[in-house]
């Protein structure tokens, strides 16, 4: 029962080192966003996120099913709660992506049993590139996008971890090995049961 939440760039990476982490690990519950901006080229409906309108995202806010959401680049996007403690109740470690903001309210929730992780490129034109590479937003798009990661890096003092992700191999090594770390985090009051027990 622990979270690891992840933010950084669009484009920076984040989304294939996950991929990767989750081919190897049936423990591991990542969740999937809400959000109302449209699919891109590729993504499919309850794998990348859940595509709802905004009036459907607005009506989720006022019944309270969110834990958290924000929003990003003029769309919404969300967790809900029910399928995360869920997750926890069985065990698993909970992957977050979501952006700075969501970071802060998780945080003041789960602090005692959550681990960070900002994830970025080595530099800001290199993420330029890679947006254009993806090829999946209109030019204001990515634009929009560069302007927003330079707000995000101004946050980057309130993660535990950076990562650079210049390559790959070598980002997913310290990837997996932030994965098994933050699985160990343990709240106090489980570190004083173990130790009443011992
Ligand atoms: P994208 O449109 O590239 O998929 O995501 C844009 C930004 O929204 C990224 O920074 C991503 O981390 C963030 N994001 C995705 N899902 C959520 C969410 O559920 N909550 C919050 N606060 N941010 C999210």
């Amino acid at each position: 029962m622990a979270l690891l939440v992840l933010s950084g760039p669009s484009g920076c990476g984040k989304s294939s080192l996950v991929n990767e982490v989750l081919k190897e690990n049936d423990d591991i519950y990542f969740s999937i966003s809400t959000t109302t901006r449209n699919p891109r080229e590729g993504e499919k409906e309850g794998k990348d996120y859940y595509y709802i309108s905004k009036e459907q995202f607005q009506k989720e806010i006022a019944e309270g099913l969110f834990l958290e959401w924000a929003e990003v680049h003029g769309n919404y996007y969300g967790t809900s709660i029910k399928p995360i403690e869920d997750a926890l109740k069985n065990g698993k470690l909970v992957i977050f992506d979501i952006d700075v903001q969501g970071h802060k309210i998780v945080k003041k929730r789960y602090a005692s049993i959550m681990t960070s992780l900002f994830i970025t490129t080595p530099n800001q034109n290199i993420l330029k590139e890679r947006l254009i590479n993806r090829a999946t937003d209109k030019i204001e798009t990515i634009e929009n996008r560069l302007i927003n990661a330079k707000s995000e890096m101004a946050r980057i003092g309130e993660y535990d971890y950076l990562l650079v992700n210049d390559d790959f191999k070598l980002s997913l090594e310290s990837f997996e090995s932030i994965v098994k770390v933050a699985r160990l985090k343990q709240t106090k009051e489980k570190i004083e049961q173990f130790r009443v027990g011992w």
